[in-house]
């Protein structure tokens, strides 16, 4: 089902016309709200020596020394003012480069731990973070998504998580970081009060671990979309219990590559997904890190030749609202 941009973005991407693609309007729902500028315009605006990853990462633990260095270089350990400083600098980044690069929505993903650095207080957080929101809302619309990040002790998450939920101004509960740590099983009674305050759910599952994982996230957590998802792509009866539950993967092409957990963009699991039926959708993930825009995302793909444009176009259009 094509929209009024279909043609623009079949021929930037048969032609190569980045100009033209960064013009098109596209959705970006993976995008966590910290990690979404652009390194090089970042670092030069705020004056750092930091220097860019070598864009592999094979070992975990080195992509995320990089992240939380670019959070706190070169404090150390920054005050909370400090802190809650970068992180908005960070967050404009992330709005900026969504915006140069045609993001038209986007659900940045926040993380709930930032209410510690208001010393707890709800109202000044949202407030603060609304009046940022604000000053984009005529370039892009924004829908933030809360985070709990899983490899936090669950009774040190609790006093942030609540306010977030209750707060009102978050659009979806996620939860993210290395899956290997936190199951689902510990956050089914969070979930369950992001439901009744009529958020969106979704969880980073099937990115490090297998397509049962997928599921039990799925099934445990009432999921309605996944981050990545990927690993459910080894599994048939996986694919098929996603269809039947109308469940959206927001799968992160050059995150997956980059992060070795798959190896090439002609090898990503995206093309048996979409053969099985599957719905997916493109984004970013953390643009600072891994140097790719969304617009380089769809590029990526079409050069495989493994995708025509117009099946690329379907997945620029599931990312908005209204295609699902
Ligand atoms: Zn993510």
């Amino acid at each position: 089902m094509a929209d009024k941009d279909s043609k623009s973005f079949i021929n930037a991407l048969k032609t190569g016309d980045r100009s033209l693609m960064d013009r098109i309007p596209k959705a970006d729902v993976h995008s966590h709200a910290a990690l979404g500028g652009d390194f090089n315009r970042w670092v030069k605006k705020e004056g750092l020596d930091l220097k860019e990853g070598t864009h592999s990462f094979p070992d975990f633990t080195v992509f995320q020394d990089l992240v939380d260095n670019i959070f706190t270089y070169p404090y150390g350990t920054p005050s909370s003012q400090q802190q809650i400083s970068r992180f908005l600098s960070l967050y404009g980044a992330t709005y900026e480069n969504a915006i140069a690069h045609g993001v038209s929505y986007i659900e940045p993903g926040y993380d709930s731990p930032l209410l510690d650095h208001f010393n707890g207080d709800i109202k000044a957080m949202v407030r603060v973070l609304k009046e940022q929101m604000d000053s984009y809302s005529q370039q892009i619309t924004i829908r933030p998504d809360i985070g709990i990040i899983r490899v936090f002790e669950r009774k040190d998450i609790e006093h942030t998580i609540y306010p977030c939920i209750e707060s009102g101004i978050f659009n979806a509960l996620d939860i993210f970081a290395d899956e290997r740590h936190g199951p689902p099983e510990d956050f089914v009674d969070v979930f369950k009060a992001a439901k009744k305050a009529g958020m969106k759910l979704k969880a980073h599952a099937g990115e490090l671990l297998d397509a049962n994982y997928v599921r039990r996230s799925v099934e445990l957590l009432d999921l309605d979309e996944l981050q990545h998802g990927i690993a459910a792509a080894q599994s048939t009866e996986v694919m098929k219990f996603l269809v039947d539950r109308n469940i959206r993967l927001n799968i992160c092409p050059s995150s997956n590559v980059q992060l070795c957990t798959t190896e090439s963009y002609a090898a990503h699991p995206l093309r048996i997904l979409m053969d099985n039926g599957v719905k997916c959708c493109i984004n970013s993930d953390d643009a600072i890190i891994f140097g790719q825009s969304c617009s380089d995302e769809y590029f990526n793909l079409y050069q495989t030749g493994l995708y025509s444009a117009e099946e690329l176009d379907q997945l620029r259009l599931n990312g908005f609202p209204q295609g699902r």
